[in-house]
C-alpha cells in the first residue's frame, strides 16, 4: 500500500514537469530580477502542490471503489484513508518547499538575507510550536511540530524574500485587523504610513470615525499560511453538489476522465465517507470578483490591460513576496536607501474544455504554467499586511477592540500595561504623534521609497492595500 502510495506520488511529480517552468526561470535568473524569480518558484509550487493534491484525490477515489469491488459487505478503506493522510502533508509541504525555492531565487539573484525577514519568520515559528496546539486543531496529528520545523528550516538559512502569511481569520480588511499598523504605530515608522495608510495619518478624526469591524469569522489551518492554496475538505462527493452546483455524478466522469484508462465507478464511491480537497468557494471564484473585494470601495474596477480569458479567470491560489536591497548611494548625499520590491505571480492551467481549474469544486489536475500578475491582483498576503497569530493578538482582537469601538481609548487604557496593540492605540489617540508623523513625512518622504523591478519586469509595483 505504501509503495502504492509512493508510486502515485512519483508519477505525480513526473508529469508536473511538464510545467514549462524551468525555462522562465532561467529566463528570470539572467534579468537578475529577484522578486520576479522567487515569486515565479513559489508559484510553481503552488500549481505543483494543487495538482499533486489533484493526482491525490484520482487516487483516493480508485482506492475506494476497489475496495467495494474487493469487498462489498466489509470493504477495507484504509488505502483510501492513508492517501487523504498524505494529501493533509501535501497542503502544508508543497508551499514550504515553494517558500524554500523562493529564498533560492532570490539569493542566485544577488539579493541577500535581511536580518529583519529572517527573525519575522522564525517568531512565528516559534508561534506555531508552542501556541497552535492550544489555539487550532491540528489537521493531523503531528502537524504542528513538521510545520514548526518546516518554518526553522527555511528561516535557518536566512529569509531574502518574504512572503506574507494568510490569517486564520476569514475578514481582515480594515486598519484596525492589520498587526502591520499597530507595529508601525510602535516602532514609529512613518514609511509605512506613507505607502499604507498615509490618508488615514493625514485626516484621522478620531476614535469614533473608524467603520466598524467586519465580523471575524475564524477558519481552520488545513495549508501552509505561507503561499496558502485555499483549499477545503469535503466528507462525500455528494456534499460538493451543495458546495459547487455539481452532481456527484459528474465529479466521479471527470475523476474518471483524469486517470489513465479511465474508470468505470461502482455508483456507491459517491456515498462513502472519505476527505476530498476541495477548491474553497471563497477563493476561487471569479478573478474580478476576488480583485474586487480587495480594492477599496472607491477604486473602481482593476485595470486590467485586456479581458481575462474565461478559463484563467479565477482567484484561487497565487504567491506575493517582498525583497528587499540596498539601492546605489545617490549621487547627492551619497546615502544608500533600501529599496522594496513586492512582486506576485499565480500557477495558471485549465480542465479540458477548456474551462478553469475550479469549476467541478474538486481538486483535479490543471496547471500547466506560471505568470507574473499584478501586484494589486493578486489575493495572497503581503509582507506589509503582517497579520499576527499568537494568542495576545487574538484576545486583542477578539475582546479588546469591541471595547475600545465602544468607549474609545478610556476603556482600554487599563489594558495597555498588559497588551502592546492597546498600547499602541492610545499613542494613535494623541493628536501630537500624528502631528509629529506628518512633520517627519513633509521632510523626509522620499526615503520611502517603495520600487517596483527594474526594466524587464513586468509583476511589481508599490503595494498599498
Ligand atoms: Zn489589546
Amino acid at each position: 500500500m505504501i509503495f502504492l502510495i509512493m508510486v502515485v506520488v512519483i508519477l505525480a511529480f513526473v508529469a508536473l514537469w511538464n510545467f514549462d517552468l524551468h525555462k522562465i526561470i532561467y529566463v528570470k535568473t539572467l534579468t537578475r530580477n529577484a522578486g520576479d524569480g522567487a515569486a515565479l518558484a513559489a508559484a510553481r509550487w503552488q500549481g505543483v502542490s494543487l495538482n499533486l493534491l489533484g493526482e491525490l484525490n484520482v487516487a483516493q477515489a480508485v482506492a475506494i471503489n476497489n475496495a467495494l469491488v474487493a469487498n462489498p459487505q466489509k470493504p477495507d478503506f484504509s488505502e483510501a484513508r492513508a492517501i487523504a493522510d498524505l494529501q493533509a502533508r501535501v497542503c502544508f509541504a508543497g508551499p514550504m518547499l515553494g517558500f524554500a525555492a523562493a529564498q533560492q531565487a532570490a539569493k542566485n539573484n544577488n539579493v541577500y538575507v535581511d536580518t529583519n525577514f529572517t527573525q519575522e519568520v522564525l517568531a512565528h515559528a516559534s508561534i506555531v510550536q508552542n501556541e497552535y496546539p492550544a489555539l487550532y486543531a491540528p489537521p493531523y496529528s503531528t502537524a504542528w511540530s513538521d510545520y514548526a520545523n518546516m518554518i526553522n528550516t527555511v528561516a535557518g538559512d536566512g529569509i531574502a524574500a518574504l512572503p506574507g502569511a494568510q490569517s486564520p481569520y476569514t475578514s481582515m480588511h480594515h486598519m484596525l485587523l492589520n498587526s502591520a499598523f499597530y507595529r508601525a504605530i510602535a516602532s514609529q515608522n512613518w514609511c509605512w504610513f506613507y505607502n499604507n495608510a498615509y490618508t488615514l495619518l493625514q485626516t484621522y478624526g478620531g476614535w469614533q470615525t473608524w467603520a466598524p469591524l467586519p465580523p471575524l469569522a475564524r477558519r481552520s489551518i488545513i495549508t501552509s499560511e505561507y503561499f496558502p492554496l485555499n483549499v477545503t475538505t469535503e466528507p462525500s462527493l455528494d456534499d460538493l453538489e451543495y458546495t459547487f452546483g455539481n452532481s456527484a455524478a459528474t465529479v466521479l466522469q471527470q475523476l474518471g476522465a483524469a486517470h489513465n484508462p479511465p474508470v468505470q465507478w461502482s455508483p456507491a464511491v459517491a456515498q462513502v465517507g472519505a476527505t476530498w480537497y476541495c477548491y474553497e468557494p471563497g477563493y476561487w471564484t471569479t478573478w474580478d470578483a476576488v480583485i474586487q473585494s480587495n480594492r477599496q470601495a472607491n477604486a473602481g474596477p482593476f485595470p486590467f490591460i485586456s479581458t481575462i480569458r474565461p478559463q484563467y479567470n479565477y482567484g484561487g491560489a497565487d504567491a506575493g513576496l517582498t525583497v528587499r536591497a540596498d539601492a546605489p548611494p545617490t549621487l547627492f548625499n551619497q546615502k544608500q536607501y533600501a529599496v522594496t520590491w513586492v512582486v506576485a505571480a499565480k500557477p495558471f492551467g485549465y480542465l479540458d474544455g477548456p474551462v478553469s481549474p475550479q469549476t467541478y469544486g474538486i481538486i483535479l489536475p490543471a496547471f500547466h504554467d506560471v505568470r507574473l500578475i499584478p501586484v494589486d491582483a493578486a489575493i495572497s498576503p503581503f509582507a506589509d499586511d503582517a497579520f499576527s497569530y499568537g494568542a495576545s493578538w487574538i484576545e486583542h482582537i477578539t475582546t479588546h477592540l469591541p471595547v475600545y469601538m465602544q468607549s474609545g481609548p478610556a476603556g482600554i487604557q487599563g489594558l495597555a500595561a498588559s497588551c502592546g496593540y492597546c498600547a499602541a492605540l492610545i499613542t494613535w489617540e494623541n493628536p501630537g504623534f500624528r502631528q509629529t508623523g506628518l512633520t517627519w513625512l513633509q521632510q523626509y518622504s522620499t526615503n520611502c521609497i517603495v520600487h517596483g523591478p527594474g526594466p524587464g519586469g513586468s509583476g511589481g509595483t508599490s503595494h498599498g492595500h
